[in-house]
Order: structure tokens, then sequence, then C-alpha cells
């Protein structure tokens, strides 16, 4: 028996989004594909928004949260960033469009100046958010560091002495300058991508399809005028 809410059992199609730049940037591709909120996400408390067409709703939850809904198919389809997938193992999601939104890029920073090296094998202290992203990294450059994990305010670790780099999204470098800190390594490139759950993509593919056909032709036309 398939769970009650599972991803194929109900006609309804929910995309999760997370409030802020994904959503913000998520809407024009929606637009495209004919699909609005009826609600204004800013005035409204709801966490599942009405759209034009009744059969298509809108599920507003953490970013963090994104691939965790669509994996158990609470929602079907989602956007969330490659950062959060990377952390979350995006092993349960099909992944069939990078979105190119909420562009940025993971990097080590420090201290400006700082030339801290890890003494006689003595290991350097990374916070980060990213932890799986971070230790795949230097697990592939074969060196050896302590992870510290974090929620947030990366920043702040390298300032009081709780670490000596950080693993962090850096869009402008402005908020690492802002707190002394400069960019040392690019670890990889960002972006939000579409996420759809399994059995949803089987049970539905004849909603799902021409909804991702329709916002890929968004990503293209806006990376045409872009040129
Ligand atoms: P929360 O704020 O709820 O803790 P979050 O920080 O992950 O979660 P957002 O700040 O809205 O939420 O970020 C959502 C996604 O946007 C991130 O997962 C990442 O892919 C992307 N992102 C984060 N920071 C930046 C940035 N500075 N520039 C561009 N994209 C970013
Ligand atoms: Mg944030």
């Amino acid at each position: 028996m398939p769970l009650n809410g599972e991803g194929g059992e109900r006609s309804e199609l929910r995309l999760a989004l997370s409030k802020g730049r994904i959503f913000d940037d998520t809407l024009p591709l929606l637009a495209h594909a004919g699909i609005y909120p009826l609600d204004d996400i800013d005035k409204s408390r709801k966490l599942i928004l009405d759209t034009n067409l009744p059969e298509v709703k809108l599920v507003i939850i953490r970013a963090t949260d994104v691939p965790t809904y669509v994996e158990y198919g609470a929602a079907d389809l989602g956007v969330a960033g490659k950062d959060v997938l990377l952390e979350h193992g995006g092993e349960g999601l099909y992944e069939p469009l990078d979105l190119q939104i909420a562009r940025c890029r993971l990097m080590v920073a420090g201290r400006k100046g700082d030339k801290t090296t890890p003494l006689n094998g003595g290991r350097l202290k990374i916070a980060t958010k990213f932890v799986n992203s971070t230790r795949h990294y230097y697990a592939s450059r074969r060196q050896q560091v302590e992870i510290i994990k974090l929620y947030g305010s990366m920043e702040l670790a390298p300032l009081v002495g709780l670490a000596d780099r950080i693993v962090d999204l850096v869009e402008s470098g402005n908020t690492l300058k802002a707190n002394g800190l400069e960019p040392l390594e690019h670890i990889m490139d960002i972006s939000a991508r579409l996420v759809v759950n399994k059995a949803s993509m089987k049970m539905k593919h004849q909603k799902i399809r021409p909804l991702i056909a329709r916002i890929a032709e968004a990503v293209a036309l806006k990376q045409e005028q872009q040129r």
C-alpha cells in the first residue's frame, strides 16, 4: 500500500520552494510555463500556495528541507541549490534541469593575509555548513583537516579563533571582505536545480514532462537574453 500522500497517488502536482532568492528567481521560470501563485508570498503566511492552475500547488519550506520533501514524495518537484543536494545526497531524486539561478561559488576562505599552515602533521580547522562537500574536497587533495560543523554565520569562525578557514558560498565576496576575510580556493560553481520525485516522474509523466520542457525553454531564453 502506498503511504498517504505518496508521490504517485495524488493527482495534484506539488512544487517545493524556499523563500528568498530561490522563490524569487523561480517565479519567472514558472510564469513561462503558465503558472502563477495566487497569494503574495511576502504577505501571506500560508505554507501551501494556490496557483492559477487548480492542480498545481507551491509548498514553501526551508531550503535544506526541499530534497527531503521531494525524496519522500510529499512534493513531486522542488528547486534546490546544488550545495544543498550535495549535502543531502541526491541518489533518491531525479535532477533533470540546471535552472542557472541562485548562482554562486563554493569557496575556501580565510583571514586576509593569513599564512597559517599546519605544522608537523597538524590539521587545519575548517568551519562549514557544507560538511560533505568539504570532506570530499580535502579528501580529493589528500589533505587532512578537522571539519567543524556550523549552521550559519561561518564568517565569524576565523575571527574568533574557532577555525583557520571556512568553506562557504560566495557571490560577490562582499560579505567576506566586510569581515576581513578573503577567498582562497574555488571548490565548485553552484546553481539551483529542478529535482523530481522518482515515483512522480513515472506516475505523472504526462503532467511533469511538459512542465520540465517549458521551464527548460525559459532557462534557455534567459541565457540567450543575457548573451
Ligand atoms: P536558511 O536561510 O533557511 O538557513 P539557506 O541559507 O540555505 O537557508 P538561502 O540563503 O535562501 O537559504 O539560500 C538558498 C540557496 O541559494 C542556497 O542553497 C544556495 O544554493 C543559493 N545561495 C546561497 N547563498 C547565495 C549567494 N550569496 N548568492 C547566490 N546564491 C546563493
Ligand atoms: Mg542564507
